[in-house]
């Protein structure tokens, strides 16, 4: 049974707007794995002085890699809560079917898990 204590358009207005930063901070992350191609492919090899250059830009494509991941798991979670309303799941564990808390919703539009569940997950619990 659909939860009659969320204010579902108010949560789906919330979860549109983090996907909509998400998006926004994906195109970032690829404008700074694009730059960094650029900058390997051309002619700092030749240049053993641009060596930390070289070094911190690689750490800088890390990152960006690793955040572009994150962004991508968040929008997966965002697009499977925004399912979830439509389907009026929202607010439900995923795992074990309880409510999950309005604090953990506000924190965290796109949670799909009790806390218990999240840390069972997260094999922190
Ligand atoms: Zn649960």
């Amino acid at each position: 049974m659909p939860r009659t204590d969320l204010d579902f358009d108010q949560f789906r207005k919330q979860l549109m707007e983090e996907r909509e930063k998400a998006l926004q901070s994906e195109h970032n992350a690829d404008e700074i794995f694009d730059t960094s191609e650029e900058f390997e492919t051309g002619e700092l090899t030749t240049h053993d002085d641009h060596q930390a250059d070289i070094a911190t830009d690689l750490t800088n494509r890390e990152q960006a890699v690793v955040l572009r991941d994150n962004i991508r798991h968040i929008i997966d979670q965002i697009d499977h809560a925004l399912e979830k309303i439509d389907n009026g799941t929202y607010g439900i564990c995923d795992d074990c079917g309880e409510n999950i808390a309005l604090e953990r919703l506000e924190f965290e539009p796109y949670a799909a898990y009790c806390i218990k569940d999240q840390a069972k997950i997260e094999g922190t619990g």
